[in-house]
């Protein structure tokens, strides 16, 4: 019988639900792809097409326009687009800024953003990283002054996700640089007519060509009191520290479904390229190199499952999150390191799915707090 990855936490209802994404994302977003990964950015036609169909911000309650699921239901379009090398639609982030909205936002802040992300109208970005740090959070300079009429913004922030398309940008924000941890902030900025607000260059990126990376340039961008996430200053960095596992989770479950994706291209591959009279698959090394892949996925099937489970129950803590973001990442690129292999001449070639799946891959150990920052994090555990 042929190996198959079972989902542990999967239902009829979420393969039904599996089947509508799938649709959408051979339908609508494969064709697009290329002209997508030419010019850096998906357009904002898909997410709302997304949003119709009730793709996005599927585990965000239905009083605020959500899809009243949980976790699970956000997995299974993550998983879609990563075994299909699909990355232009950085759901992950939208999501992201959607809980951060849900957990931490006035119910003003709520009701005035929520429906729009979920109809896929407004895209959700987050601005944490600074040309000058990304992983020592602390040392950002960005400035959020306050006055009478509000906060005035000012510094640049780079390497933003959806940053090109965003409709709202939660800017993480020094309010009182003598405070430390404590004196910083969240600040939500509505991108569109923005005085002060410059979306800069498209990056340049090794893979995810499709996925819109932006630096942001904020110069005197003027927002009211009630910008700040959760109406109170100085909260900025424990709100960002409580969704810390919904985050590193995201990163581990687009990890496995990558393998899973590699593995199943390379398997139909090297069973029909031929070398020296026999199937590429008939070699041994190529039968001990896929046995090993499979049984990888399998081990880590059953601890990205747990992981979800214990999310979605609620008690998934932020240094096993770390592990299956590590961990996820880390095996992510060894094996699609070695599908590619398989594939000879053919792996190098961008119009292979292998080859995309390479380049997409690596980022995966850096975004979303860096493998070495993972190990940091388990560490203060043990
Ligand atoms: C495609 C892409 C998308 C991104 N999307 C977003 C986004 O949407 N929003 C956002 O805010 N940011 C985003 N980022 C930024 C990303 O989170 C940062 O690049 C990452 O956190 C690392 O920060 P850095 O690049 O400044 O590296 P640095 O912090 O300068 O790190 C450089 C090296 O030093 C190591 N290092 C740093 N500190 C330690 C330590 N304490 N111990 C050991 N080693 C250490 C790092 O692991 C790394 O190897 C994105 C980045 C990319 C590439």
């Amino acid at each position: 019988m042929a190996i198959t990855f079972r989902r542990s936490w999967s239902s009829p209802e979420l393969e039904q639900y599996r089947d509508t994404v799938v649709r959408f994302l051979v339908e609508h977003m494969q064709p697009q792809d290329e002209a997508a990964r030419q010019r850096g950015h998906v357009g904002h036609a898909l997410w709302r097409a997304a949003g119709q169909l009730g793709l996005l911000c599927t585990d965000i309650p239905e009083q605020y326009g959500g899809g009243g699921g949980d976790f699970r239901h956000e997995a299974v379009l993550y998983e879609e687009m990563s075994r299909r090398a699909l990355s232009g639609m950085n759901a992950g982030v939208h999501s992201i800024v959607a809980h951060y909205l849900l957990s931490h936002g006035t119910e003003a802040q709520k009701n005035r953003y929520l429906p729009r992300m979920a109809a896929g109208e407004m895209v959700g970005a987050i601005a944490m990283t600074e040309p000058g740090t990304g992983s020592d959070l602390q040392a950002i300079r960005t400035r959020a002054v306050a006055d009478a009429q509000g906060y005035s913004i000012t510094g640049s922030k780079s390497f933003i996700s959806n940053g090109y398309l965003a409709g709202l940008v939660l800017v993480v924000c020094k309010t009182d640089p003598a405070q430390g941890s404590r004196g910083i902030s969240i600040l939500l900025v509505e991108a569109q007519d923005c005085p002060g607000f410059r979306v800069g260059r498209l990056l340049d990126k090794v893979g995810m060509k499709a996925q819109d990376t932006s630096e942001l340039f904020f110069d005197d961008v003027r927002v009211g009191r009630d910008a700040v996430l959760g109406g109170q200053e100085g909260c900025g960095f424990s709100q960002l520290m409580t969704d810390l596992p919904y985050e590193r989770l995201i990163i581990g479950v687009l990890a496995l479904a990558a393998m899973e994706g590699a593995y199943e291209e390379t398997l139909r591959y090297v069973r029909e390229r031929q070398a020296f009279g026999q199937a590429v698959m008939e070699f041994q090394n190529t039968r001990f190199k896929l046995a090993e892949i499979a049984t990888e996925i399998q081990v880590g099937r059953a601890f990205i499952d747990r992981c979800v489970e214990d999310l979605v129950a609620g008690r998934l803590d932020t240094a096993t999150a770390s592990m299956a973001k590590l961990w996820g990442s880390e095996t992510q690129g060894r094996v699609i390191d070695t599908c590619l292999q398989l594939f000879g001449g053919y792996g190098y070639m961008n119009e292979y799915l292998i080859a995309r799946m390479y380049a997409d891959s690596r980022v995966q150990r850096i975004y979303g707090g860096t493998s070495e920052i993972m190990k940091e994090v388990i560490a203060r555990a043990l």
